[in-house]
């Protein structure tokens, strides 16, 4: 199931080519986007979302389309689903620098597509992961401003081919780890610890993604009085912890039961109130 909008708000036909051979976002994944889950009709965080997107802009140098055109092809997206028929969506906002050559203009559209079966099983059943060199330092993206870490480019290949690997060892997931060996994120997860009443999550600054649902479990367990703390831990940290959890918005979030084949900590009644908590703010 597709649905697709341009920013004008029309509603086109989703198998009908939408983009020229000389685009940028095509040539090169010279683009940024986001994905946000939107549930009955109601979107996740699309605040943090379109603040996101508008920092990645800013990080790649990018015109941008005013937000009001964003929200005009969400609605659009929003309107024209199946609801009844599937009750979630994953809503992409797509926008590339442009015409290879051309005046600048950028070239976007909204998209919804269905939460896979897939999807739906590792939220229920929990993931195995395997933890995989990144290949950067924690302080790369203060030193290396122009390799983009932490904006969230097109440029997702190799988040993919990481994913492959995960698979080709017989793992769900994947954790990435910097060259101190301290945790970042998944290719396309926050990663969250529990360490007693306490709730753990890489730094940004180390070059990852600021995640918006990581940051809405922060706010509601932070509500709830819990200690939240966003700090560099190890890879040891995943074994030593109360839970481990990837958090994103269309895996929402999902336990993990293992890294590199060996269990790390899960508590039921843990995870339903970690999960809780994250619903708790729809
Ligand atoms: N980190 C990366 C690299 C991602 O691609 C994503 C989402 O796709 C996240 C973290 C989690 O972000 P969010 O919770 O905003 O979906």
């Amino acid at each position: 199931m597709r649905v697709l909008a341009t920013l004008d708000g029309i509603v086109v036909d989703p198998r009908a080519p939408l983009f020229r051979a000389d685009d940028l976002g095509v040539l090169r994944g010279d683009g940024i986007f986001e994905t946000v889950l939107v549930v009955q009709r109601q979107p996740r965080e699309m605040g943090p979302h379109l603040d996101r997107l508008e920092r990645s802009a800013r990080l790649m140098q990018m015109t941008l389309p005013e937000r009001a055109s964003w929200e005009r092809a969400a609605q659009a997206v929003i309107d024209a689903w199946p609801w009844d028929e599937h009750p979630e969506m994953g809503l992409k906002l797509v926008c590339t620098r442009g015409i290879d050559e051309g005046d600048g203009t950028p070239s976007g559209f909204a998209m919804g597509q269905e939460v896979g079966p897939e999807t739906r099983r590792k939220r229920a059943e929990g993931v195995e992961v395997v933890t995989l060199d990144r290949g950067y330092s924690t302080d790369l993206m203060e030193r290396a401003p122009w390799l983009l870490l932490s904006a969230k480019t097109l440029s997702y290949a190799v988040n993919m081919a990481a994913l492959r690997e995960a698979e080709a060892r017989g793992a769900d997931e994947v954790v990435f780890t910097s060259t101190e060996g301290t945790v970042l994120e998944g290719p396309t997860s926050s990663v969250v610890l529990a360490e007693g009443r306490k709730l753990l999550t890489t730094p940004p600054a180390s070059g990852v993604l600021r995640g918006t649902t990581q940051g809405a479990l922060f706010r509601a367990a932070e509500a709830a009085g819990w200690q939240t703390e966003v700090v560099n831990f190890p890879t040891s940290a995943l074994f030593e912890a109360d839970g481990v959890w990837l958090a994103s918005s269309i895996r929402r979030i999902t336990r993990v039961r293992a890294v590199d084949g060996t269990a790390v900590k899960v508590d039921g009644a843990l995870d339903e109130e970690i999960v809780g908590l994250y619903e708790s703010n729809y």
